[in-house]
């Protein structure tokens, strides 16, 4: 999956995406091979989200090309389980937050559109379209 990724250019992959049907996702927020941690999560489960909010500017591997706006909470507290099994809990703030919650999302079938606001859908639209 981290092939796909980086091949993508990606920050982060869920297996749903890929067309595997579990609870997993990867990611790693630097986006290169050899930089910044590699990250498996399995059955990720969030225990808080921070009440602060923040904007950001999303894409995502299952819509190439389109960008847009997504308010999320700042930061996270989630408990997994790594790819051995052995179960962990860590907290996740600013950009691993972000790519933390867009992969989430994906686990439960929700894509980052489901988060946008009208204004903000309705002004990727065209592009929406045109695929
Ligand atoms: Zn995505």
């Amino acid at each position: 999956m981290f092939d796909v990724m980086y091949k993508t250019d990606g920050i982060g992959l869920s297996a749903p995406q890929v067309g595997i049907n579990v609870q997993l996702m990867v990611f790693n927020p630097v986006g290169e091979r050899g930089e910044g941690e590699e990250i498996v999560l399995v059955n990720p489960r969030v225990g808080r989200y921070s009440k602060k909010t923040v904007l950001f500017n999303e894409g995502c591997l299952s819509f190439p090309g389109i960008y847009a706006d997504v308010q999320r909470p700042e930061s996270v507290k989630i408990d997994a389980h790594d790819i051995s099994g052995a179960r962990f809990t860590f907290d996740l703030s600013g950009l691993p937050a972000r790519v933390f919650q867009h992969e989430f999302d994906h686990l439960k079938g929700i894509v980052f559109f489901d988060r946008m606001t009208e204004e903000v859908v309705e002004s990727i639209r065209a592009d929406l379209q045109v695929r």
